[in-house]
């Protein structure tokens, strides 16, 4: 046997000294990346030696490789897209989920991940004020999160009205009619593409991209066959929240299910400061969210929340006969997501929120949005500046004027290094886009992120 602990040594003793040395660097370093990825390519895409290497030096070279062209996402003043970094108790169970390698599929098999991640559900559930009974499952992202949710509607809704789904398929079924605001996130529409529902029909929003409640109760009058209704809770631009209670009162009258895509929004629920904006929440039918952005657990992470278990795992259930399975209970975590076999990927989430507690949780989101707010107060008083959206949770909009000066800066601003704001384009205009994501997100950040972007302004107009 060449598989005792001392093979294993080297390599992990290489691979800790390396993520301390990059944790360490985080303060300092240019937030982006000095290479791109074809100028990578050549370090690491040599042909294949011909014979093994040991262990410890392909960490070595790995780490070499890579370095030039590393994103500092877990830096305090990493503000790109919605990406949360990583809380240390998250980081190291994470690592132990590797070393362990438990396939997390059945409770049977892998009762510690089962018991840990159920664990981590109930907590969520009572964190965020959801049903109690509500099956929680660990996917890869949001992505697939909305996707179990929206999946669950689809079997329930035809189900209501006698058919078949598991049996005969969608060929000939009833059509699922889904309605969603104009400014959800494309991966609803992705999970509708999945799902063979087609695209949706898309309901007008306010200024600040909240689904309108009128507009909804309109575009469903005629509506008396299978429906779903996708509400947002946290608009990627302004960070709004779609009115959760009107709008699940309305979709329920029509019989539709009620899925929320509360990627990082939903989080706002923890809150009892932040909470009115999703008030109605838990009235909803299923809910994604995930642990890799505002929970700060490392990639990756997301979570389905689904109020009727025997839905979710009559959609995503197997069963066959080397499946060994306990009747009713819990279920089995593959019943709950589209994976038979990954990671225990629920176990960081049930470190970060041991290492949290309560107030600890409720802390890490009230303080992202308080220095969602600070950055926004800051750029305001910057002559050229101006505050796109409402700021009411994590995330801040600004431009510079035209669209051409809006991308100059947005560009000056990258090639600084000091901080890392996304350009994006939002109601017809080009936009810089912060999000709050990392715990490690500070006051002496922000003041850095700040006199970044008042440098960038600064700079004479290049013609
Ligand atoms: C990030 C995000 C998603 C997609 O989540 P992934 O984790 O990238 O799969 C969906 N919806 C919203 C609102 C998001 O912010």
């Amino acid at each position: 046997m060449t598989s005792g602990s001392h093979s294993y040594e080297a390599a992990l003793e290489r691979a800790k000294a390396h993520a301390l040395e990059w944790l360490a660097s985080l303060p300092d370093r240019p937030v982006g990346p000095s290479q791109d990825a074809d100028g990578l390519a050549a370090a690491f895409g040599h042909p294949l030696p011909e014979d093994p290497t040991d262990p410890a030096t392909v960490i070595d070279e790995l780490v070499a490789c890579a370095e030039p062209g590393l994103m500092a996402m877990p830096s305090g003043r990493f503000f790109g897209w919605v990406i949360g970094g990583t809380l240390p108790a998250a980081l190291g169970a994470d690592w132990l989920v590797s070393a362990w390698d438990q396939n997390a599929g059945l409770r049977y098999a892998t009762p510690a991940m089962a018991a840990a991640e159920e664990a981590a559900g109930g907590w969520l559930l009572d964190l965020l004020g959801l049903p109690s009974g509500a099956d929680v499952g660990f996917t890869t992202g949001a992505t697939m999160a909305n996707f179990v949710g929206l999946a669950s509607g689809r079997q329930w809704v035809l189900e209501r009205v006698g058919w078949d789904l598991p049996k005969d398929g969608l060929f000939g079924a009833p059509r699922v009619r889904v309605f969603v605001g104009e400014e959800r996130h494309e991966v609803i529409d992705l999970a509708l593409r999945y799902l063979g529902l087609g695209a949706p029909t898309a309901v007008a929003v306010d200024a600040q991209g909240r689904l309108d409640p009128e507009a909804l109760a309109e575009a469903m009058t005629d509506v008396d066959g299978p429906a779903i209704v996708c509400l947002q809770a946290g608009n990627l631009h302004s960070g709004a929240f779609d009115p959760m209670a009107d709008a699940v009162r309305i979709a329920h009258t029509h019989g539709a299910w009620v899925h929320v895509d509360g990627a990082f929004g939903l989080w706002a629920a923890v809150s009892p400061r932040y909470r009115t904006h999703v008030a109605g929440l838990d009235t909803a039918d299923s809910w994604a969210t995930d642990a890799h952005k505002t929970l700060n657990v490392p990639y990756d992470c997301g979570v389905a929340i689904v109020s009727r278990p025997e839905v979710v795992r009559s959609v995503f259930g197997v069963h066959t006969d080397y499946l060994i399975q306990a009747e009713g209970g819990p279920g089995d975590p593959f019943e709950k997501v589209p994976e038979l076999s990954r990671r225990a990927r629920g176990i960081p989430v049930w470190a970060a929120l041991r290492s949290l507690g309560r107030s600890g949780t409720i802390g890490l989101v009230e303080g992202l949005a308080a220095h969602a707010q600070s950055l926004a107060n800051g750029l305001a008083r910057i002559p050229g500046v101006e505050v796109v959206n409402d700021v009411v949770f994590t995330q801040v909009c600004v431009s510079f004027g035209s669209d051409e000066r809006t991308r100059e800066v947005t560009a000056r601003l990258i090639a600084d290094g000091t901080a890392w704001m996304s350009g994006s384009r939002w109601h017809d205009r080009d936009v810089l886009r912060i999000s709050v994501s990392n715990w490690s997100t500070d006051a002496d950040d922000v003041a850095a992120s700040l006199g970044a972007v008042e440098r960038a302004v600064a700079l004479p107009e290049s013609s």
